[in-house]
């Protein structure tokens, strides 16, 4: 079934999550503007990416002596991506990008994700390197590098995982050997690094973490380099190839048209970026840029698996419909199944708003009025971005399982496609930091000394249930919410003073309970927006949030009682005692 990219569904779901507030502080960016971004983007997921992506299934990236080469077709949308400015939506137009809001990015990058993913994470990783470069980039970097980045002439990689060093970046070891003329020559081996070689675009930079002879143990003797496929001259100029390459590609589960490389460093010729020793921190600016990106990876694959499953569910003849007798009805007609695309759209809006939300946020913390506004605008994409990342990707692998449920056997053969959107949804939870990581990172970081910052989101969901209490359609969702809200209140008052391992124990559970109750907030502020309009599709919000309120936030205030439970002694469980 064809994908279609609705530029009109982001559009609201935009202005559900706050972006007029963003819109107001960008003088030229006034709503049709916004909306011609959203439709130009709708049309390049549509009819360019979208068709692409069973060839980038089926055939995926080659390795052939020495080089990666990507799937058939995917070179020219490259070059069509980049010539329709694509790669440059949020940069700063001081290094040739069009400065527009991170939001608008987001569900930009939504529909390119949505409508092939495997080909999206290249741009996607190019830029997260030159927001890297933009923020820690020497002049030189900034000059000669960033702005081929930002014009898609050059695309970016990021380069952190080593055999022994995977959610653990402590046990980094490849070497940065400092040279006479103030460069260094990397060493040592990458993997899985992301569209780390290819034939879409002329030259590789390559953004890696490695260690100095003499820098101290730990995440603390990273540091962050630049390296690049091709050398780069002082006049910009591409010279020889440098000894950095792919050792070869990995045969996985899902996004075969992204080639996942082994990157062999054979004393690459390579320039610091930012300070010594702070390479985690600098790279954090490319990875929470990516995490993001990857949230809404989540809502992506789940929008086009719920299409995909609408589409099926029409067609599909069984059985006899118990609501208007037909035989063979629909199975679209039958309420389990229709029951079970509504579970799918909801929680689809429901992973699109909390990732718009946390990307306005973040473009509030940089405009905001004063000091204090922008700082609560940190704050709260900070508490949000891991609960972006992993509740909307696990959502993602849901709804892709669902849509393959709607198609029966038929999901299970690949023919459909169904089966595809599976196994690309299943990489999300994984990379970017996983999603158990993801969790400790909310409870340990996020959730501020006494759980203020979750403290004051609840707060916030309170105070917007309470206005929509005042309207009867609205009533029966803001009730829902409110309790979800006092719920979430209610657990984080009790994670912040579980000791540490037992909070670890806790952690998955606690951050399921904040994404399905903000995902209802989500739901119910487009519900708000649409309440009263005559229109069908905005009446369809009303019932979708009213739907997620009614099924999914019972069971989250229901799951709420895990955290204030006993913890189970999972330290007592010995391992010979599970295995056979
Ligand atoms: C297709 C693909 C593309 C990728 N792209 C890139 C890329 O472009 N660049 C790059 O640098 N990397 C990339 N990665 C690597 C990815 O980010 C890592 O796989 C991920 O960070 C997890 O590391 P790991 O695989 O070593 O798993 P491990 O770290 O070994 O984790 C295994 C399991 O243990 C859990 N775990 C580990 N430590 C803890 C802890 N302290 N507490 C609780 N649980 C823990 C994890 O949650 C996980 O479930 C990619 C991976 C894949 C598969």
């Amino acid at each position: 079934m064809s994908f279609r990219a609705s530029a009109r569904d982001l559009a609201f779901a935009l202005r559900a999550a706050g972006f007029d507030a963003v819109r107001a502080r960008h003088p030229d960016l006034d709503a049709d503007t916004a909306e011609a971004v959203l439709d130009g983007a709708a049309r390049f997921a549509t009819e360019v990416l979208a068709p692409l992506n069973r060839v980038g299934d089926t055939q995926g990236a080659r390795f052939r002596d020495g080089q990666v080469r990507a799937p058939e077709g995917f070179t020219q949308a490259y070059r069509a991506f980049a010539a329709g400015g694509w790669t440059a939506l949020s940069a700063d137009p001081e290094h040739g990008g069009q400065g527009l809001p991170k939001a608008l990015e987001i569900a930009v990058s939504e529909m390119f994700q949505a409508g092939n993913m495997a080909f999206a994470l290249c741009p996607m990783l190019t830029l997260g390197a030159a927001e890297a470069l933009a923020r820690h980039g020497s002049e030189r970097q900034r000059r000669l590098v960033l702005p081929r980045l930002v014009d898609g002439s050059w695309t970016g990689t990021m380069q952190l995982t080593e055999p022994q060093a995977g959610s653990d970046l402590a046990n980094l070891r490849t070497r940065a050997e400092p040279a006479p003329d103030g460069s260094y020559r990397l060493t040592g081996e990458k993997i899985f690094i992301t569209w780390g070689d290819h034939d879409l675009a002329e030259n590789i930079v390559h953004l890696v973490l490695a260690r100095t002879p003499d820098a101290p143990p730990g995440v603390r003797g990273v540091s962050l380099f630049l390296t690049t496929k091709y050398a780069v001259r002082d006049g910009g100029g591409l010279g020889e190839a440098n000894a950095v390459g792919p050792a070869s590609i990995e045969h996985k589960l899902g996004i075969h048209g992204s080639p996942t490389c082994v990157m062999q460093l054979e004393g690459a010729r390579a320039e610091l970026v930012g300070e010594l020793n702070h390479g985690l921190a600098h790279m954090f600016v490319m990875m929470n840029a990516a995490r993001l990106h990857v949230g809404i990876q989540g809502a992506a694959i789940g929008e086009r698996a719920f299409q995909q499953a609408l589409a099926f569910a029409q067609e599909r003849r069984q059985g006899r419909s118990v609501w208007s007798g037909d035989y063979p009805a629909r199975i679209y007609d039958h309420p389990d199944v229709r029951r079970t695309l509504m579970l799918m759209k909801a929680k689809v809006e429901a992973a699109r708003g909390l990732c718009l939300m946390t990307a306005v946020q973040s473009d509030l913390a940089r405009l905001g009025d004063c000091a204090a506004s922008r700082a609560a605008a940190l704050s709260r994409q900070e508490l949000l971005t891991p609960i972006a990342k992993s509740w909307s990707t696990d959502v993602g692998v849901e709804v892709a399982s669902m849509g393959l449920q709607v198609h029966g056997g038929m999901g299970f053969i690949e023919e459909t496609g169904a089966a595809q959107h599976y196994r690309d949804a299943r990489i999300a939870p994984i990379y970017e930091g996983t999603n158990g990581i993801q969790a400790l990172d909310l409870i340990g970081r996020k959730l501020g000394h006494a759980g203020e910052a979750m403290n004051e989101l609840c707060a916030d969901m309170l105070a917007s249930a309470a206005r929509m209490a005042a309207q009867r359609d609205l009533a029966p969702i803001a009730a829902r919410v409110a309790d979800g809200a006092r719920a979430l209140l209610d657990a984080t008052r009790v994670m912040v003073w579980r000791e540490w391992p037992e909070a670890q124990v806790l952690a998955t559970p606690y951050l399921k309970l904040a994404g399905d109750v903000i995902g209802g907030w989500a739901l119910a502020r487009q519900a708000e927006l649409a309440a009263g309009a005559e229109a069908p599709w905005l009446k369809t919000r009303i019932a979708l949030a009213a739907f997620y309120a009614g099924q999914v936030l019972p069971q989250a205030v229901a799951a709420a009682d895990v955290i204030a439970a006993a913890v189970p002694d999972l330290e007592a469980v010995r391992a010979d005692t599970l295995s056979p």
